[in-house]
């Protein structure tokens, strides 16, 4: 079987979040603690991006309604979104193909982001009102259901996922699939579906909280791959699981992707979770064949749903089937 994966350099734009979900070890929880990433950092990443083809840009969600954002952003008018928008040019400028996931966008916002983006996302997270969620106006599944339809709406190619152990039943982690699953069939834009587990961080309140039973997490992988339409892949982040035999039997449920790792940076969400080398990857999916691919699916490279701004990179590194080109790797 064909396991996909992709490089990246993993920007942080922000860590500053009006959100405070329960298990979050990464937002901002003071002024003292509060970034924005600055240009020059971006720069210096992006230059030994250790042949990566993709600009990861995640952050804290609307960070403007928070009373830190004004200690971050010293120029008043700026926003998250022109911000990342210019670190996309950036990325671009340097080669890389952006994927920017920095949570609920209203449909302009997204078209503000699109020509400069390969592939953008929103994790679901999940269809349930869990108690996690209490303090995160942006978790409301409405909400993040409105974006990832105006993703469709705007031809947007699109990662989303659902988050396994945060206080939901197995029916809702059902419900979660078969309302991704509705989208797409009505917009065709998912590419990949994460099915990611609760990983408990210090100081949270769910710092105590245990993280999904491996056989929960296969168990919602066979879902997947059954309620999910056959050209969206099914991804699970190596970094999460705990050994080859376990990854080996989540592809053999069902997933076939194993989403951004990164030689240069690491993993902001889940620091205490490094991410295997290539080599190791290809060695723990043994004797399943490990191909790259870009933050853009082949079957949207086929389709033309990229801009003229990343069309250069798009011909530099998609192969005839579009994943890609081993000599550029
Ligand atoms: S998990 Fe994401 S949305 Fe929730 S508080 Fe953390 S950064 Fe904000």
């Amino acid at each position: 079987m064909r396991v996909t994966f992709s490089k990246n350099v993993f920007v942080a734009v922000t860590n500053v979040c009006r959100n405070a979900c329960a298990y979050c070890g990464f937002r901002a929880r003071s002024a003292e603690d509060a970034y924005l990433v600055s240009v020059s950092e971006v720069e210096r990443l992006f230059r030994n991006c250790g042949g990566a083809s993709e600009a990861l840009f995640s952050a804290g969600e609307k960070p403007e309604c928070s009373p830190f954002w004004r200690s971050v952003a010293k120029n008043n008018n700026i926003s998250l979104v022109e911000y990342t928008r210019m670190l996309c040019k950036i990325a671009i400028k340097h080669g890389l193909l952006p994927h920017t996931n920095i949570g609920v966008l209203s449909e302009e916002e997204l078209r503000r982001l699109k020509d400069v983006n390969a592939s953008m996302g929103l994790m679901l997270e999940t269809i349930a009102h869990v108690d996690a969620h209490k303090f995160s106006p942006g978790k409301d599944p409405k909400e993040r259901l409105r974006t990832i339809e105006s993703a469709g709406r705007l031809k947007i190619p699109f990662t989303t996922g659902i988050l396994v152990g945060i206080g939901e039943s197995e029916e809702e982690r059902i419900a979660s699939l078969e309302a991704i699953a509705a989208i797409h069939r009505r917009f065709g834009h998912i590419q990949e579906v994460i099915i990611q587990p609760f990983a408990p961080k210090k100081h949270t309140p769910f710092a105590n909280r245990k993280p999904p039973k491996f056989e929960d997490l296969r168990r919602c992988v066979k879902w997947a791959r059954e309620i999910l339409p056959e050209d969206v892949a099914v991804q699970v982040p190596p970094n999460l699981v705990s050994s080859a035999r376990e990854l080996r039997s989540l592809i053999e449920a069902g997933a076939n992707d194993l989403g951004g790792i990164s030689a240069k940076t690491h993993d902001y969400i889940n620091p205490e979770a490094p991410w295997p080398s290539e080599e190791d990857l290809r060695r723990m999916i043994s004797p399943h064949e490990l191909r790259e691919r870009l933050p853009i699916y082949p079957k949207f490279v086929k389709k033309g749903w990229f801009s003229e701004e990343i069309r250069h990179l798009i011909e530099k590194y998609a192969d005839e089937e579009g994943l890609r080109r081993r000599e550029c790797m």
